[in-house]
């Protein structure tokens, strides 16, 4: 029977329960799904280390040797053991913590002791290791690489340790003896010298050398995302297809009056290169998706708005979308200063408009009266009807889900062009993957005259130094921001902290104004203290993360961040882009615990070294893999990926979204006799994924 037709129950060492903690956990079914469980490490057993050769917590070793002794130490719940093993020449401690009744330990008797060294106490040890009886091993099997692999609680209840793993599926190697059918056709695999599939799912589980591994993995790793860009760059092309792009050729009044009458400062020429990149869009007669890219700060506003204005002088509408309502309120604010005396017209919807307000709208959007509507996600409610929408920007995208999205298409019978604008750049990988195919555009300059804001990390138990700073800052006449990490909004601790902060700067700035901004407070409160700050009635703003986003306050220049290890790399990012908005020197003060976990201490390393923030997306597609990214969380990666990354597969990704691209080029619908691989492999995948590339 072929391995995609048997059950796992009946393959030996699985059984019936078994099969089902399987199924369940993994959902793994088929013998030939259980192969496409992949090692999530190997181990190199055929190595032996001498206790001195150890040098870091992150290899397995291996050691051959004998006890000297051991005692229990402790009682209770923290009763352990601790013994010294020597390999003849050093001593390294071993720690069991649990199960220290069973262990039978020997003197005089050679083990072979392994498992991962921890360094405690200016030396080695390995907790819980595994031991051996030297004199029951056969050195003669023992090479090649020892795959490990991932289990879950349950599984391990179930006695389907990585162990077991290990042991089921080689029981299935003799089967791929004869070979399996391949899934990518020969030609393909020539032209990009990749391993055939039996000999990479061998050599994955089981590789002999770390050459044939480095093969394997590449192979799988090429067809992993090999046919999801054949899927999305096949669906993409049948779109272009279905739809007509509005077309928008026109320069004309609305957008000249504003350029030589109205416009505030003259653009940076990275402003003048995206507005004629979105321009050529709008008249090419496809369906914009386009990417705009710029630092916080750069003047995404000025072009969204100038874009605007084209879409006005070809007849159409155009709605803005920002996250959150103070963002949404500043945009109106803004857009309508920057359109006073103009004939373009603006208008505001957002959850507090009200009833009345918003029949008025309805009305008005409906017979054209409103060119420019901004707004929150008020916005795609299913009653805000276009008389002829035709451009949708999407401001601080990564703030949206991908349905919410989605749901601005249906607001014209021809979707409308769109444009997303994005302080956090996404990187490359995710960007070609998540959203199929956006044309990006990148303001890669700033406004004359900024200066960079310096960064700085200090401990809290600098506070005393800080506060002094601040006053100076405050004396000089600029404004501060203080932020407070808040997870949820409704989180009480976190709320009594922002107010503890709040109390405390009071306290301690007398003579000075706070304002205070957080989640729970209503609309029109909150409103009252964002304005009066940005007014500059008061001088210090104790806020949690609403501010996040777009707010801008020329005036604050320092941005001082209270727990700082609790917010992403690109939150904080985004945090140190309210200030540095004038042309006074401007600071980011990072305050953190004193002891800090590796991690976040290389992501404040990495805040104080760089204010550029394709180098921050990149690290924190690092540090956090794509799963966790900002924009991604709430809608998930649309595919599950098994074996190759987004962090770290980019070249591949490339190779196999031109090899994917050449294929579509010749038989877009994958109809010749040669393709027909393709085509089954697709259908295949088809079932379990959405078509995600036209959410943006
Ligand atoms: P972001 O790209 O972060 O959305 P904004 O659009 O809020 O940035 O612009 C930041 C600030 O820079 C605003 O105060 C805006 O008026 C100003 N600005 C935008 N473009 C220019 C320009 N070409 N010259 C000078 N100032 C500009
Ligand atoms: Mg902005």
């Amino acid at each position: 029977m072929e391995l995609s037709e048997r059950d796992i129950t009946y393959l030996p060492g699985v059984g019936p329960k078994r099969a089902a903690t399987l199924k369940k956990e993994l959902h793994v079914n088929t013998a030939l799904d259980l192969l496409y469980v992949f090692p999530y490490k190997y181990i190199d057993r055929s190595r032996f280390y001498k206790i001195r050769e150890i040098e870091d917590t992150e290899t397995y070793v291996q050691i051959i040797g004998e006890f000297l002794d051991w005692q229990v130490l402790g009682a209770g719940k923290s009763q352990r053991l601790s013994a010294r093993f020597t390999d003849g020449n050093d001593i390294i401690e071993a720690v069991w913590f649990k199960g220290v009744q069973y262990l039978k330990l020997q003197k005089g008797v050679k083990y072979i002791l392994f498992g991962k060294p921890s360094y405690y106490n200016h030396s080695y040890n390995i907790v819980h290791p595994e031991l051996e009886l030297l004199s029951s091993v056969n050195m003669e099997t023992r090479q090649g690489l020892e795959p490990h692999y991932n289990t879950s609680g349950e599984m391990k209840a179930g006695w389907l340790n990585s162990k077991a793993m290990r042991k089921i599926i080689s029981g299935l190697m003799p089967d791929l003896k004869n070979g399996i059918p391949d899934t990518l056709p020969l030609s393909l695999r020539e032209q990009y010298h990749l391993m055939d599939l039996t000999q990479s799912l061998v050599n994955i589980h089981f590789p002999k050398n770390v050459t044939l591994l480095k093969k394997a993995r590449e192979r799988l790793k090429f067809e992993e995302l090999f046919y999801i860009q054949l899927q999305i760059l096949r669906h993409m092309k049948r779109r272009e297809q279905q739809y007509a792009g509005l077309s928008m050729p026109r320069v004309g009044a609305a957008f000249n009056d504003f350029y030589y009458n109205h416009l505030p400062f003259p653009l940076t020429n990275a402003q003048k290169r995206v507005i004629k990149e979105i321009q050529a869009d709008l008249r090419s007669g496809k369906q914009m998706n386009r990417l705009l890219q710029g630092d916080v700060g750069s003047g995404k506003t000025l072009v969204a708005l100038m874009c605007a204005l084209l879409a006005k002088d070809n007849g159409y509408q155009t709605c803005i979308m920002a996250p959150t309502e103070i963002l949404a309120n500043q945009h109106m604010e803004t857009l309508s200063q920057m359109l006073s005396g103009t004939q373009t017209t603006v208008a505001l919807l957002t959850g507090s408009t009200t009833k009345k307000q918003r029949e008025a709208l309805h009305a008005a959007l409906l017979a054209g009266q409103i060119d420019i509507l901004v707004g929150t996600h008020a916005l795609i409610e299913d009653t805000v009807q276009f008389s002829n929408l035709g451009l949708v920007i999407v401001d601080e995208q990564h703030r949206f889900g991908v349905a919410q999205r989605a749901k601005l298409w249906t607001k014209n019978i021809n979707p409308p062009h769109v444009l997303v604008m994005t302080a956090t750049p996404i990187p490359r990988t995710l960007a070609m993957t998540v959203y199929g195919d956006l044309s990006v555009s990148v303001i890669d300059e700033l406004p004359p005259g900024r200066k960079p804001i310096q960064t700085l990390h200090y401990t809290q138990l600098r506070r005393d130094s800080i506060n002094r700073f601040l006053r100076q800052e405050i004396d000089k006449g600029r404004q501060v921001y203080v932020v407070y990490p808040l997870i949820e909004e409704n989180k009480k601790s976190d709320l009594v902290d922002l107010e503890n902060g709040y109390n405390y700067m009071r306290e301690h700035f007398p003579g000075c104004k706070v304002s205070m901004v957080h989640g729970k407070m209503k609309a029109k409160e909150k409103d009252m203290h964002m304005q009066a700050f940005a007014s500059g009635e008061t001088q210090i703003l104790v806020a949690t993360t609403v501010i996040e986003v777009g707010v801008n306050v020329p005036n604050a220049s320092v941005m001082v961040v209270e727990n700082a290890e609790r917010f992403g790399l690109s939150q904080l990012h985004q945090l140190r882009g309210r200030v540095g908005r004038g042309a006074e020197q401007s600071y980011c003060i990072l305050l953190t615990r004193v002891e800090l976990s590796k991690d976040t201490r290389k992501k404040m390393d990495i805040m104080v070294a760089t204010n550029d923030g394709f180098r921050i997306a990149e690290a924190d597609l690092q540090l956090r893999g794509p799963g966790d990214l900002e924009g991604t969380q709430q809608s998930g990666l649309p595919f599950d990926l098994k074996i190759a990354s987004l962090s770290t597969d980019g070249q591949l990704l490339e190779l196999a979204r031109s090899a994917a691209s050449d294929i579509l080029e010749e038989d877009p619908e994958l109809e010749l006799e040669k393709n027909r691989m393709y085509k089954s492999q697709l259908s295949k995948l088809k079932q379990h994924t959405v078509n995600w590339a036209d959410i943006s």
